[in-house]
């Protein structure tokens, strides 16, 4: 699931563990201090990754987080959304004409019900459970940014620093807001990195308007009435029903909304029946839609309920439907993802910056924040999805999310935070109009 458009020449990767830091290389322009910091917040990346945690149980986390923010004289906020931590660093210039704004960088840290199969010196303690979409990485590359703030300071107004939970499939985003977050802290806006395979170190896809999608999922359940298979016509046969129903979801897709909308609706599931001699009673469906936009799912939606009962009804059957929306499109901001493109310029050097880049059918509880505020949800090169820079004794499968081979690519430790540091500045010291 990489969005396309892969740079034309990769970068030179790392090749793990004691290899040349790539901004030796890089037109970059990092943060002395950062640097000198890799190794001790790559210490800290790697405990979290042998230490996973799965959604709204990110306890150890969670005070890990906390405690280094405190430990750097960091204003710590716990229990937003269960185990979610905001850590407040107030800059000590003044603004001018005294508007103080604020700024929200958000990183993620829950991990995956997956086992990793690398078998690394940092690879996960905790069987099941894996750190394979880089959450590890977020909550370090955060970390890095706000040790360097605190010991700063040197802006005017202040950055909020927001560590959620869950945001594989538990809305941990919502749950914070939910809590209050952007009550207590006022966030002009906010902003999310999530690093990206397939994507050169140093490279920056920052896509204006949608940048993920939206996930619904949806369960047709159809009644007939069982019967002797060698008598179909004694009974209602759901079977047949469902079949009619699946086929006529797909002209959703291709004859009811616009053709420049983008959507999917896949039916994964129908199960009926226990004897090839038997009409059953039932038959279920169920699938999963996948929009850019909430209207396209609404007019996904009704159409799905329409086709299913006036299908069942057409055939003597019913159906009953059950839709289920679960994380909206993450739509970016397209003057605040301008903003952070600009600042990808500035700090990641010439011809670092895609612009533009293509959307993806993944799905990301941050929509839930840009409902509520401006701003970007951005991706930063992993590297190579062949994982040139993984450790010794990986797994031998690519380095991709959700693979159980993949890891957190450590040079991004500095790029990000540096990143993050230079957006916060400058978005305090001049945010876009
Ligand atoms: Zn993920
Ligand atoms: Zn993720």
């Amino acid at each position: 699931m990489p969005p396309a458009r892969p740079h034309p020449n990769p970068l030179p990767q790392g090749e793990g563990e004691g290899s040349p830091h790539p901004d030796t290389r890089l037109p970059m322009r990092l943060l002395d201090d950062i640097v000198a910091a890799r190794p001790q917040i790559q210490e800290i990346r790697r405990d979290i990754h042998a230490h996973p945690e799965l959604r709204f149980a990110e306890h150890r986390t969670s005070e890990l987080v906390a405690a280094r923010l405190a430990g750097w004289g960091i204003e710590v906020h716990r229990g937003l959304g269960g185990t979610g931590i905001v850590g407040i660093v107030r800059g000590r210039l003044q603004a001018p004409g005294g508007g103080a704004r604020s700024i929200g960088l958000r990183a993620d840290m829950d991990a995956l019900p997956m086992q990793e199969i690398n078998r690394f010196a940092h690879r996960s303690t905790h069987p099941g459970c894996m750190h394979a979409c880089g959450h590890d990485g977020h909550t370090a590359m955060l970390l890095g940014a706000a040790q360097h703030l605190a010991e700063h300071r040197d802006f005017a107004g202040t950055v909020v620093l927001i560590f959620q939970p869950a945001e594989e499939g538990g809305a941990g985003a919502r749950r914070m807001i939910e809590d209050g977050l952007f009550e207590r802290f006022a966030c002009d806006a906010v902003f999310a990195i999530h690093n990206w395979p397939g994507l050169a170190v140093g490279e920056l896809g920052v896509a204006s308007g949608p940048a993920m999608a939206s996930t619904s999922d949806f369960e047709i359940r159809v009644d007939g009435r069982g019967a002797h298979a060698a008598m179909p016509h004694l009974g209602v046969d759901p079977v047949f029903v469902a079949v009619q129903i699946a086929q006529g979801l797909q002209g959703l897709v291709t004859r009811v909304k616009r053709p420049i909308d983008s959507a999917v609706l896949s039916v994964t599931m129908i199960h009926a029946g226990e004897a090839t001699n038997v009409i059953p009673d039932t038959a279920t469906l169920s699938g999963t839609v996948r929009t850019f936009d909430d209207g396209v799912t609404d007019l996904i939606e009704s159409g799905l309920r329409r086709i299913a009962g006036s299908t069942a009804q057409a055939h003597q059957a019913a159906a009953a439907v059950r839709f289920e929306r679960h994380y909206p499109p993450t739509v970016n901001h397209a003057r605040e993802a301008e903003f952070a493109a600009s600042v990808g310029d500035a700090v990641l050097g010439p011809g670092m910056v895609i612009r533009g880049i293509d959307p993806t059918m993944g799905a990301e509880d941050f929509a839930f924040m840009l409902q509520e505020r401006p701003g970007a949800y951005l991706f930063l090169g992993n590297g190579s999805d062949t994982g040139a820079h993984r450790a010794a004794g990986h797994g031998a499968g690519p380095c991709t999310l959700h693979n159980a081979s993949y890891d957190f690519n450590d040079d991004l430790i500095p790029i990000g935070a540096s990143y993050w540091v230079a957006l916060a500045g400058r978005y305090l010291a001049a945010p876009p109009d």
